[in-house]
C-alpha cells in the first residue's frame, strides 16, 4: 500500500497542486506522526473544480442510465478488490481498528455503489392521465453537486453521496474532512484507473471554512449534500438556502438507548455496548444517553462496564484491536473536557475517564478509555450535548412514559434504540420517539432502501433509496394535450 506524499486535488481528471501553494499536515491520531500533506485549497481551486464539473455535466447527464450504472458497479468492484488498502488508509487516518474498517466501512462503501447502480436501473416516474391530455414526470439531474463529509466514516459517507449523485447524472465536487483525506484520494485514483469521463468526479482538499465554504457558495453548485455537525450545518444552510440550492443536512445527534427490564440479556448488554462504543463512540448514530429501567439499572450498568472492559484497546492496525484512537488530539481534549464537566456536575465514573497506558509510539496517540458516567441529572450538559466520543451517561427511569419523556428531552432527533421483549411496547414506544431512525433490539442494521435522516436539530431532508434518487434530481412534469378541443 502506498501513501501518496503529498496528496493532490483531483480536478478534471488531473492531479493538481493547490493554487494557494499551501499544504496541511495529515496526522495519524494513534501516534501523532505526520502521514502526508494535503492541499489547503482556496477559492481558485474550488473555482477550477466547479468549472470542470460544470463542463462535464452536459455529457454525463446525457449518458444512458445503464452506462452510468455499469460505471458505478466497476467502481464497487475496484474498491472491493482493494479493500485491504482502503481499510488500512481509513484506519491510519481515523485511528479506527483496521478490522472494523475491513468489516464495516469498506464493504458498506462497496454496497453503496452497487445499490445505487441497481436502484437507478429500476427507477420509474409517475404518469397521470386526464381527459384529453396526459402528464408524465421526468426525473432529471440537478447539475454540479457539492458533497461535504465528516471524518468519522470517511469513505462510507462519501460513497453514500457520490454514488446516487453520479447515478442520477450529476457531476460532483467532493470536500472530505481535512483530517481524513486518504480514502477519498484513493477513490479518485480508482476513477482515474477506470477512465472515468474527465470532470465527473472532482476532489478538493482543505479546510471546511475555506474550501468547503467557497464550494457551498459557488453559483454553479445547484445542490449541497452535507454531513457534519449541527453548528456547521447552520452555516452551510445560511450560505446555501438564500441561493435556493437543493440542500440535504445530515447533522449531529444525542441518541437515547432505552433498556427495559424485560430484555435484560447478555445480547442486550453486548448490543448496547456496541451501540455506544463502536468506532470509539464516533458514529452519529451511537447511543450516548442510556436510559435503563430502574429495577435493573445498577446490575445492567455493572454488566455493561464489564463488557466494555473486555474490549481490547490498542494500536488500530494490530489485528484483534477492538477499540482504537480518537480522531485527533483536539478531539481528545474536547472529550476530556466533557468528562470533567460531568464530574463537576456530580457524575460518578463507573469505568474509563482516563487515557490508557500504551507503549511508544502509541503513548503519543489520542486514546481514551470507554467511559460510563452515572448519577447525573438527565438535563445536564454531558447528558444532552453531543460529545461524539466514547462517553455515555446512564439514567434510571420508572416506567415507559418517563423513558419516552427522557428520550425526547434533547434538541436532537437522529436515532434511538429500544431494547424490549414486549412487542406491543416496542411499537408503541417507537411511534412516540422523536428520531429519524428507531432500532428495536438491534443497532446500525442497514437496509439501503429505507429513509435516513434526522428530526429536530439533527437535520433536514432524507437520503437513502428512493429518497436519495429524489434528492439528487429535479422532477419535471410534462403535460401533453392529446386532442384539439376546448382550451378554456
Ligand atoms: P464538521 O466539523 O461539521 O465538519 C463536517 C464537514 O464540513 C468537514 O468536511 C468540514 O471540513 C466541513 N466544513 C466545516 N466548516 C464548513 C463550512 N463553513 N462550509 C462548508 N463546509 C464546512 O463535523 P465533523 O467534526 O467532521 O463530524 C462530526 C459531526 O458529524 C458530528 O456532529 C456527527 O454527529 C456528524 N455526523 C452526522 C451524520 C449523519 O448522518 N447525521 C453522520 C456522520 C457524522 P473540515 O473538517 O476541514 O473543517
Amino acid at each position: 500500500m502506498i501513501i501518496r506524499k503529498p496528496i493532490f486535488n483531483f480536478i478534471g481528471g488531473e492531479w493538481k497542486q493547490p493554487e494557494t501553494g499551501n499544504y496541511i499536515d495529515d496526522i495519524d491520531p494513534a501516534t501523532g506522526n505526520s502521514l502526508t500533506q494535503i492541499p489547503r485549497s482556496g477559492e481558485q481551486d474550488v473555482e477550477n473544480a466547479v468549472q470542470s464539473a460544470s463542463r462535464a455535466f452536459s455529457q454525463w447527464s446525457q449518458t444512458p442510465i445503464n452506462e452510468r450504472a455499469d460505471f458505478l458497479e466497476a467502481v464497487a468492484d475496484k474498491i472491493e478488490s482493494a479493500s485491504r488498502d482502503f481499510a488500512m488508509l481509513e484506519s491510519l487516518d481515523t485511528g479506527k481498528p483496521v478490522d472494523l474498517a475491513l468489516r464495516l466501512d469498506i464493504p458498506r462503501a462497496v454496497s453503496n455503489f452497487r445499490f445505487f447502480a441497481q436502484a437507478v436501473r429500476q427507477t420509474s416516474t409517475a404518469f397521470h392521465e386526464m381527459h384529453g391530455a396526459i402528464n408524465y414526470t421526468l426525473r432529471q439531474p440537478v447539475g454540479v453537486a457539492a458533497l461535504i463529509t465528516p471524518w468519522n466514516l470517511p469513505l462510507y459517507l462519501l460513497s453514500w453521496k457520490v454514488a446516487p449523485a453520479l447515478a442520477m447524472g450529476n457531476t460532483v465536487v467532493a470536500k472530505p474532512s481535512e483530517m481524513t483525506p486518504m480514502t477519498a484520494d484513493l477513490l479518485a485514483h480508482v476513477f482515474e484507473e477506470l477512465g472515468a469521463p474527465k470532470g465527473i468526479f472532482n476532489l478538493i482538499h482543505g479546510y471546511g471554512h475555506e474550501a468547503g465554504q467557497a464550494l457551498v457558495a459557488h453559483p454553479l453548485v445547484g445542490l449541497v449534500s452535507f454531513t457534519g455537525g449541527t453548528a456547521t450545518g447552520e452555516k452551510v444552510a445560511a450560505t446555501a438556502a438564500p441561493k435556493f440550492k437543493k440542500l440535504s443536512l445530515e447533522l449531529g445527534g444525542k441518541n437515547p438507548t432505552l433498556v427495559f427490564a424485560d430484555r435484560f440479556t447478555a445480547d442486550t448488554v453486548q448490543g448496547v455496548a456496541r451501540g455506544s462504543f463502536l468506532n470509539q463512540g464516533q458514529i452519529c448514530l451511537c447511543g450516548s444517553r442510556i436510559l435503563i429501567e430502574q429495577s435493573i439499572h445498577d446490575k445492567f450498568v455493572d454488566d455493561l462496564a464489564r463488557e466494555i472492559k473486555s474490549w481490547k484497546i490498542g494500536p488500530p492496525q494490530t489485528e484483534g484491536t477492538r477499540f482504537g484512537s480518537l480522531v485527533s488530539a483536539d478531539h481528545l481534549k474536547k472529550i476530556e473536557s466533557y468528562v470533567k464537566l460531568a464530574v463537576d456536575d456530580g457524575g460518578k465514573i463507573v469505568t474509563g475517564g482516563v487515557r490508557p497506558k500504551l507503549p511508544a509510539p502509541y503513548d503519543k496517540g489520542s486514546f481514551f478509555e470507554p467511559t460510563i458516567i452515572k448519577g447525573l441529572p438527565s438535563s445536564c450538559r454531558a447528558a444532552t450535548e453531543e460529545i461524539f466520543g466514547p462517553v455515555i451517561t446512564v439514567h434510571p427511569f420508572r416506567d415507559e412514559n418517563e423513558a419516552i419523556r427522557l428520550a425526547n428531552e434533547v434538541r436532537y432527533g437522529l436515532s434511538a434504540s429500544v431494547w424490549t421483549s414486549d412487542l406491543n411496547r416496542a411499537h408503541r414506544v417507537s411511534r412516540k420517539l422523536e428520531a429519524g431512525t428507531v432500532w428495536v433490539n438491534t443497532w446500525l442494521l442497514r437496509d439501503l432502501r429505507v429513509p435516513f435522516g434526522g428530526m429536530k436539530d439533527s437535520g433536514v431532508g432524507r437520503e437513502g433509496g428512493e429518497h436519495s434518487l429524489e434528492f439528487f434530481s429535479e422532477l419535471k412534469n410534462v403535460c401533453v394535450r392529446l386532442e384539439e378541443g376546448d382550451l378554456k
